[in-house]
């Protein structure tokens, strides 16, 4: 287990966020996730419960397995709540720029001071989402290929302001999460 990271905070549980949401809770993680209704939360849930029952029938993980991760997550309509405890939040809401610099402001005003904030985007710059908040150093992206339980890939992209201590925490998480494929990218977007 990553000693600084526990509780991980997943934006959005539609097809990324459930995907992503199940691969941290697999590995042992306190995941919150949040999205803006029950009903999405719910359906979410549901295809992380179908996709482990597809494991457990190719004998990849057993009934126990799938009860663990399902009882590691813990759901929210409320993104204060959601967020106010989390090490780590990927965002893995609608590819939107005016609704992802909105929520990247809110979980700056309510994330405690020293949570990284990432982005799954697969075309927003990182340099404009950490802009948005008051942590650009803290920022990154962390671009998830789908279905993510199986796959491997992570790409991880720094905008202008991100550390390199950052940069290497999210490096650790995904090896940790058993993305051994992974590709650093910087984009100089400015
Ligand atoms: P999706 O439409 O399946 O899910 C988006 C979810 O975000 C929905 O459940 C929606 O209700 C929720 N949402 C919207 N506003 C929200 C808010 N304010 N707070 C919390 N939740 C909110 O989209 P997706 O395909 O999962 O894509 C999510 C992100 O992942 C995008 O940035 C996309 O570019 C990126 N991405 C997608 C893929 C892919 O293959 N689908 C691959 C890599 C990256």
């Amino acid at each position: 287990m990553n000693k600084k990271m526990k509780n991980i905070t997943v934006i959005g549980a539609g097809t990324m966020g459930n995907g992503i949401a199940h691969t941290f809770a697999q590995k042992g993680f306190n995941v919150s996730l949040v999205d803006i209704s029950q009903e999405a939360l719910d359906r979410g849930l549901g295809t992380i419960s179908k996709n482990l029952d597809r494991m457990i029938a190719r004998e990849k993980i057993t009934e126990a397995d799938k009860e663990d991760t399902l009882n590691n997550i813990t759901t929210y309509t409320d993104l204060k709540e959601g967020v106010q405890q989390a090490d780590l939040v990927v965002e893995a809401a609608t590819e939107n720029v005016d609704l992802k610099l909105k929520i990247f402001g809110q979980m700056d005003e309510f994330a405690p001071a020293d949570c990284i904030l990432a982005s799954n985007t697969s075309s927003i710059s990182i340099t404009q989402i950490g802009a948005a908040t008051s942590r650009p150093e803290k920022v990154i992206g962390m671009h998830f290929m789908n279905p993510v339980p199986i796959m491997k890939l992570v790409e991880i992209i720094r905008g202008y302001s991100t550390s390199d201590e950052v940069t290497k925490s999210i490096m650790d998480m995904s090896i940790q999460l058993g993305k051994t494929l992974l590709r650093l990218m910087t984009i100089l977007d400015l």
